[in-house]
């Protein structure tokens, strides 16, 4: 498969220079040449086929000749090594638990495929890879923890010095070996501003094949359309079923990667992109106006994002056609009170706990379906997180009860100390820290 850049549709790359180098030169996100379709019969039996049967059938295409199919079996094995249950909320509402995964994110199953496909490639390249990342919180758990040991590889994470909660800077800084914590005196944004200068920089890019691990790159992106599958298989289909799936939406990758699924033949009625009050997505589809505002922080903070980077992708697989779009997306956005007030419901009725961003999840289909006036179309939501994630921002009177879940256990449990190491935000002592090491 070929990859072209949507800032250039001429510029073709392969599938392995499209994961090496994450965006295009010319600043384009890459989107595969053609969209794959999977024929009636193999949705039919969908539910007959095992998960790495499945998963292999969707994503081999995408790869192609670039990784053999014994390695693609591999990764996939590694990949897919926690269950993804789908449990019935009330009515016919639905929700996908995507935390089962070692950080406790459904981040796990895109960094986790990512970094398969590189280290194959370093070996191939026989070169060492240096993967830098700058993190407000959850990406950066994710790279650590799916890239850890991973040979030809080395991570450098950047990670705002109080700008991350304690159970996430554990997740950063208690690896060691091959994972480097850098811990910023600064915020996420001068993270990011000093990670993409050292993309940039002549001297640095002697040294090291760089590449990023943010969620535009491929290699973490189309894995996650595992997830729309993975649901629907596990519905019982007597006769095939149209669903609808909402989506909590930061960077939009999660829902780009459903619509993806959706146009290889998956039969997905809508879907709901639900967000906080950074609402720039609903606010587009009413008024065809893209105008971010600048990030306000909410309780669902790993969607505090206004200018989601994805959303490129989105408009380009709708031909830039805003009826097209119209007839396939809705999206609502919920405040801080909706969202706890969801969370208490939620618990108090159907004893389930939702964290703050499947709870804007579960909102946004709430809201569609009493908008169409009919509860019983089959319908799921993504729950993202596990609340113990988030256990500063549940609601005071439920936090007790969030059940300790054990893959954490082992993070918090390690014996390593928190390896990090504190550096000011200037891009020259980082520049210099990176030219000196070794
Ligand atoms: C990253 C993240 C999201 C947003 O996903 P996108 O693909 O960026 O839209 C939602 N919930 C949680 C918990 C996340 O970590």
């Amino acid at each position: 498969m070929l990859y072209y850049s949507l800032k250039n549709y001429k510029n073709l790359v392969s599938f392995e220079d499209a994961v090496l180098t994450g965006l295009s030169p010319d600043g384009g996100l890459y989107m595969p040449k053609c969209i794959p379709k999977l024929d009636t019969k193999f949705i039919r039996k969908l539910p007959f086929h095992d998960i790495y049967t499945l998963a292999m059938l969707i994503i081999k295409p995408y790869i192609g000749k670039y990784i053999p199919e014994e390695f693609i079996d591999k990764i996939i094995h590694d990949t897919l090594n926690f269950s993804f249950p789908m449990k019935k909320i009330h009515d016919n509402i639905h929700v996908l638990e995507l935390f089962h995964g070692p950080t406790l994110a459904f981040k796990d199953v895109g960094a986790k495929f990512m970094a398969g496909c590189l280290s194959f490639f370093s070996k191939k390249l026989g070169k060492s890879i240096t993967v830098l990342v700058a993190t407000s919180g959850d990406t950066g758990g994710a790279v650590a923890k799916g890239f850890h040991q991973k040979p030809g590889i080395e991570v450098i994470i950047l990670y705002p010095y109080n700008g991350i909660s304690s159970v996430q800077k554990k997740q950063i800084t208690s690896l060691g070996d091959n994972i480097l914590a850098l811990e910023i005196h600064g915020s996420f944004d001068d993270c990011q501003s000093m990670v993409k200068k050292a993309f940039l920089d002549k001297e640095v890019n002697k040294k090291y094949t760089l590449t990023s691990a943010n969620s535009i790159n491929i290699g973490r992106w189309l894995p996650q359309m595992f997830y729309y599958f993975l649901a629907y298989r596990q519905m019982i289909i007597k006769n095939p079923i149209e669903l609808i799936f909402s989506v909590p939406s930061g960077n939009f990758g999660n829902l780009c990667a459903g619509m993806m699924a959706e146009k290889m033949g998956l039969p997905i009625k809508f879907f709901i992109a639900s967000t906080n009050i950074n609402d720039t997505i609903p606010r587009f589809l009413k008024s065809t106006k893209y105008h971010p505002l600048p990030v306000k922080k909410t309780i669902s903070n790993a969607m505090d994002i206004s200018d989601p980077s994805n959303f490129s992708r989105i408009w380009h697989l709708y031909h830039k056609n805003i009826f097209q779009l119209r007839k396939k997306l809705y999206s609502y956005k919920f405040t801080d009170e909706e969202t706890l007030a969801s969370i208490k419901m939620i618990w108090s009725e159907y004893q389930y706990m939702l964290d703050p961003h499947g709870a804007i999840g579960y909102l946004g289909l709430r809201q569609y379906l009493q908008k169409v006036n009919n509860v019983s179309e089959p319908s799921v939501f993504l729950e993202t997180a596990h609340p113990i994630k988030f256990l500063d921002h549940m609601p005071f009177s439920l936090q007790k009860k969030i059940l300790f879940p054990k893959e954490l256990e082992v993070f918090l449990n390690t014996k390593n100390k928190n390896q990090s190491i504190p550096l000011s935000n200037d891009f020259n002592v980082f520049k210099n820290w990176l030219l000196e090491r070794k």
